[in-house]
């Protein structure tokens, strides 16, 4: 049988004058691999070439890196916003949209929630410690597989299927979170703060997205592991 190709989309890192350009964490491809996906890492390009790589993957993952430019939900720089890769945004809510007309699987993981929710309209909280009160503290210090708190799961989820059980707990290395939820996402996941945790894209084969990182906790929990597999399942079942 065909592995299917899993897409993780790269974002940018400069090491030195030397060393800079695609980076993907490398626990994203080891949990593909994990899952016998074969897993390929998606540079930053150009609105029809992405399409051409959309269509080679079987299923996308949206990965984790810098903040979200708020000029993409119209909203002038916090003074907490983090560092920004505009270019990036720009292609990943292009991949989005397209993506999601394709009826491609999805995994869209901590950025790549925020990033699922401004292509369709949503907005985000630039910062949480400074703009939302009685939150508890989701940047987490390493190590990254360590969950720090627990996520509540909402309704009838493909989420809720997976996990079979109401509450999961998570690692949080996130400083940026849902603020309004676009019209076409449901809320899936809350913390007992009521940061959102999850949301998913309904009537469509798989197109869930976490704002932890199950990449990182597929070796030390079987849930996290559950997720990957079936979302690489799931992705098999398109070829
Ligand atoms: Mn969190």
């Amino acid at each position: 049988m065909k592995r299917p190709i899993i897409g993780i989309t790269g974002g940018y890192a400069k090491y030195d004058s030397y060393s800079k350009g695609v980076f993907a964490h490398h626990d994203y491809h080891h949990s593909v691999l994990a899952c016998n996906g074969v897993p390929l890492i998606l540079p930053i390009v150009d609105a029809e070439t992405l399409k051409a790589q959309i269509d080679l993957c079987d299923g996308i993952i949206f990965s984790g890196g810098m903040d979200i430019d708020p000029f993409f939900y119209n909203e002038e720089p916090h003074q907490q916003l983090g560092e920004l890769y505009p270019d990036r945004d720009e292609f990943e809510i292009e991949a989005i949209r397209y993506a999601l007309a394709q009826k491609k699987p999805l995994l869209a993981i901590c950025r790549g929630l925020q990033i699922f929710n401004v292509a369709l309209g949503g907005t985000l909280f630039q910062d949480i410690p400074s703009q939302v009160e009685n939150t508890f503290n989701h940047s987490q210090k390493p190590p990254r597989k360590r969950p720090t708190h627990w996520v509540y799961l909402e309704g009838e989820s493909r989420l809720k299927q997976i996990f079979e059980t109401d509450k999961v707990r998570v690692n949080s290395l996130h400083h940026q979170a849902i603020h309004h939820v676009a019209d076409s996402l449901v809320v899936v996941g809350k913390a007992s703060d009521g940061i959102i945790e999850a949301v998913e894209y309904p009537n469509h084969p798989f197109a869930v997205a976490v704002q932890w990182h199950p990449e990182s906790m597929t070796k030390e929990c079987a849930l996290m592991k559950k997720l990957f597999q079936t979302f690489v399942n799931v992705s098999g079942q398109t070829i």
